[in-house]
């Protein structure tokens, strides 16, 4: 990889180690969303000592430290997410989860531990330092529910934040790989039940019923016509339930079905439809089979990620300084999800994606047998630093 051009390359690189042994801590002692506590006091332990100002129990155990450089620059934050995964890890590692059925199967304890590195190499050099930063240690964004409460408690506003960055780990992509795309570069969520009701009886004798979970087959396979029939070809929506209960028993119909699933799209007027017609779909298929069906999203609604262009140029440009041309690419939107989006609506931003897979395999996020190559981390470092760096400039 090309040699560091930054200001602080030489501290990166003697903080490897240490950044390395962070994530492993974090890994080892994987926390849910909204758990975090043990990370939590970590993160505030290490940035005090770093000398920032600490503020802690923030929607939870959301932690916020806020370095001011000595020179005039502007307020630029840096977010991070904590949370891990209610998954029992498979990977043989000396660092696995001791937290059983808890992993951090999507990265966060890398994010976590990044954040922490550049806030400690920032605060050394604080004398060097242009403007203001303030680090967001975000909980709960698994359940895509933490960046909300953070921003009502006023993280943006105390001191007023100008731009905020962040970055996710990508085990799909090899490392030395920087992802950066102005726009929306990741989709909107909703989770939604389908509750039908029918009404239940013995198995032999189904004329006397009214079987839920029948109707609950025909909603499950037309509900996607509403994307191939109803949807425009230029459009992109993802539909998928997963999740399907009803009935205890071989020979009873039971009362009541329930499918869950989630919306992913990009644009609003598309979601809008989809889940209009969705709940619309639904009702008249029961009514259809003399059944009734109601829709209810549960949960928040996530908009997608929308990178600002003009500061997303910047990353652009600071990551082909830092890595080359050949490193930068701007991939394609994913319909992967993620709370960042909240905070990229209320002040413009960029949340890119950095490289920490193996080459030639195949590792998805969010199972149990997910794995970095932690090489990846100090790219991510490198990045964090630069992009950072670059918005502070009055
Ligand atoms: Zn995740
Ligand atoms: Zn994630």
């Amino acid at each position: 990889m090309k040699k560091s051009s930054l200001p602080f390359s030489r501290e990166i690189e003697a903080r490897n180690g240490s950044l390395v042994e962070l994530r492993r801590d974090f890994h080892k002692h994987a926390e849910l969303s909204f758990q975090e506590h043990r990370t939590a006091a970590v993160i505030a332990e290490r940035i005090a000592a770093a000398g920032l100002e600490v503020r802690t129990g923030i929607a939870g155990p959301g932690v916020v430290g806020v370095l001011h450089g000595d020179k005039p620059g502007r307020t630029v934050a840096w977010r991070a997410d904590i949370d891990a995964l209610p998954i029992s890890e498979a990977v043989q590692l000396p660092f696995a989860s001791v937290n059983e059925g808890v992993m951090h199967a999507c990265g966060h304890d890398g994010h976590t531990a990044i954040a922490i590195t550049l806030a400690e190499i920032l605060a050394e050099r604080r004398a060097d330092l242009p403007g203001t930063v303030v680090f967001i240690f975000q909980p709960g964004e698994e359940v895509v529910s933490g960046a909300k409460p953070m921003i009502e408690a006023g993280v943006l506003d105390d001191p007023p934040v100008e731009c905020v960055l962040g970055l996710h780990l990508s085990a799909r992509d090899p490392v030395g790989q920087v992802i950066v795309r102005p726009g929306p570069s990741m989709a909107s969520a909703d989770f939604f039940d389908v509750e039908i009701k029918g009404s239940g009886g013995h198995g032999a004798f189904p004329h006397l019923s009214v079987d839920p979970i029948t109707v609950a087959a025909h909603i499950l396979i037309g509900m996607q016509d509403l994307i191939t029939r109803e949807i425009s070809a230029q459009e992109t929506a993802v539909l998928t339930v997963g999740q399907v209960e009803s009935g205890n028993k071989h020979n009873i119909i039971p009362d009541t079905a329930y499918l869950r699933g989630t919306i992913r799209t990009f644009r609003q007027e598309v979601r809008d439809q989809l889940v209009e017609r969705l709940g619309s779909f639904a009702s008249r298929i029961a009514q259809a089979y003399r059944a009734e069906a109601r829709l209810h999203l549960t949960g928040e609604y996530c908009p997608p990620v929308d990178n600002d262009v003009d500061q997303t140029e910047r990353v652009r440009q600071g990551a082909v300084a830092e890595f080359g041309e050949e490193a930068v690419t701007e991939g394609v939107p994913i319909m992967g999800s993620d709370d960042m989006s909240l905070f990229l609506k209320e002040r413009p931003g960029c949340y890119f994606r950095v490289g920490a897979g193996f080459p030639g395999e195949v590792i998805t996020h969010h199972q149990a047998h997910f794995r970095i190559d932690e090489a990846g981390l100090a790219v991510g470092l490198r990045l964090a630093m630069r992009s950072v760096l670059d918005a502070l400039q009055p």
